[in-house]
C-alpha cells in the first residue's frame, strides 16, 4: 500500500497486488484506496465495485473521497471505490483475471489468485481496523433490485440487531435480510463475523446508473456517517424501513428453459402465491404457449432479470417475504 492509514488527513493511493504477467514481469494490479483521517471517532470501511458492473456505490464513494473535510471529521474513512479493480476496469461482475466472484472469496487467501488476495487484504488488513463496514452493491448487468439495504444475519442475534440498526441508520425504504442461502464467503458475512456493524445495499442495477438509486445511496452513506457521529448534520431517511427476508431457495425463480423473459410485474409489487410474475417465450417453438413463471409464495418482487435473453437456470425473479429474524 502506498499510503499510511495511520497518518492524519486525506491520502489517495493504491494497494499493490503483485501480478506477474508475460508483458509485465514485476508489476502489480492496483486497487485504489483513500483514507480520510480526522479526530477521534469510529472507523468506517466502505467498498464499492465488489462486482465491477455495479455503479451507484462507486460514484458515491468517489464523491465522498473528494468532499469530506478531514479537519471536521471525527474518525476515519477508508474508501475502496473499485475494490474488485480488474472487474471494475472491465465493467464485469467477476474478475477477468481469475474468473472468480470476489464476493465468494472471503476470508480470502494471500497465496490464492488475485480475487482471493484482495479478499484476504480486506479481511486481515482492513476489517480489524474498522468499526463499521459498508458494502455498496447494485443488481449488476443481469438484475434490477429494489433500492434497499441488505442486512446480514449473524449467529449472535445481537450482531444481527446491530446490522439491522445500521441499515435503519442508512435509511433506505426497505431493509432486506439476504444471506444468499447461508453463504459464508461474502464480504458482508465476513465483516459481520468480525463484529463490524455491517451495512449492505442493493441500488437498482441493470448495468446503468439509476438517478433515484444514486441519490438514495449518497444520502444513505451520509446518514450513516451522521448516525455514528463522524460528520454533523440531520439524517434524511425514508422512515422506518419495511423489513423483508430472502432466505428460501424457491425465492429464486429460475428459467426452466432458454427463452425470452417478459416481466409482468414491476419491482416492489406485493403478490399472492401463484400470481403470474413473468413469461418465458421459446422463439424456436412458435406454436408453444409461453411458460408461466408464478409466485412460489406470497411476497414482494425484490429483483427482476434485466436482459430478456435467458438460459435455463438464469435467475428471472426474486421474491422476498415479509418480516425478519429480529
Ligand atoms: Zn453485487
Amino acid at each position: 500500500m502506498d499510503i499510511d492509514l495511520d497518518a492524519p488527513g486525506r491520502q489517495v493511493g493504491s494497494v499493490r497486488f503483485a501480478h506477474s504477467l508475460d508483458n509485465d514481469a514485476w508489476g502489480a494490479d492496483l486497487v485504489p484506496i483513500i483514507s480520510i483521517r480526522g479526530g477521534d471517532g469510529p472507523v468506517v470501511l466502505a467498498e464499492a465495485g465488489n462486482h465491477g458492473d455495479e455503479y451507484e456505490g462507486m460514484i458515491t464513494l468517489l464523491e465522498l473521497a473528494r468532499s469530506i473535510d478531514p479537519a471536521t471529521l471525527r474518525g476515519q474513512l477508508i474508501l475502496l471505490p473499485a475494490v474488485n479493480a480488474p472487474a471494475a476496469r472491465a465493467g464485469r461482475r467477476c474478475s477477468p483475471v481469475d474468473g472468480l466472484n470476489y464476493n465468494r472469496c472471503f476470508p480470502g487467501d494471500f497465496h490464492g489468485t488475485l480475487s482471493r488476495q484482495i479478499a484476504a487484504f480486506l479481511y486481515h488488513g482492513l476489517m480489524p481496523r474498522a468499526d463499521i463496514f459498508l458494502d455498496l452493491h447494485s443488481g449488476g448487468s443481469s438484475l434490477e433490485i429494489m433500492p434497499s439495504n441488505t442486512v446480514e444475519v449473524a449467529e449472535d442475534p445481537a450482531q444481527t440487531r446491530a446490522n439491522l440498526d445500521g441499515a435503519q441508520a442508512f435509511g433506505a425504504s426497505h431493509a432486506v435480510f439476504v444471506n444468499n442461502l447461508g453463504e459464508p464467503r461474502t464480504a458482508t458475512a465476513a465483516a459481520s463475523r468480525r463484529g463490524l456493524v455491517t451495512i449492505g445495499t442493493e441500488m437498482m442495477g441493470g448495468g446503468f446508473v439509476s438517478p433515484e438509486a444514486l441519490a438514495t445511496c449518497k444520502r444513505g452513506v451520509r446518514n450513516v456517517l451522521m448516525h455514528f457521529g463522524l460528520i454533523d448534520g440531520v439524517p434524511e431517511r425514508a422512515g422506518d424501513p419495511v423489513v423483508l427476508t430472502v432466505d428460501r431457495s424457491d425465492a429464486y425463480h429460475l428459467a426452466p428453459h432458454a427463452g425470452v423473459f417478459e416481466r409482468r410485474v414491476p419491482l416492489g409489487t406485493e403478490v399472492e402465491a401463484g400470481a403470474l410474475l413473468g413469461l418465458l417465450h421459446d422463439v424456436f417453438a412458435p406454436m408453444t404457449e409461453p411458460t408461466e413463471l408464478r409466485a412460489a409464495f406470497a411476497g414482494t418482487v425484490y429483483a427482476l432479470r434485466h436482459p430478456a435473453h435467458a438460459e435455463a437456470g438464469n435467475c428471472c425473479i426474486v421474491l422476498a417475504e415479509a418480516g425478519g429474524p429480529v
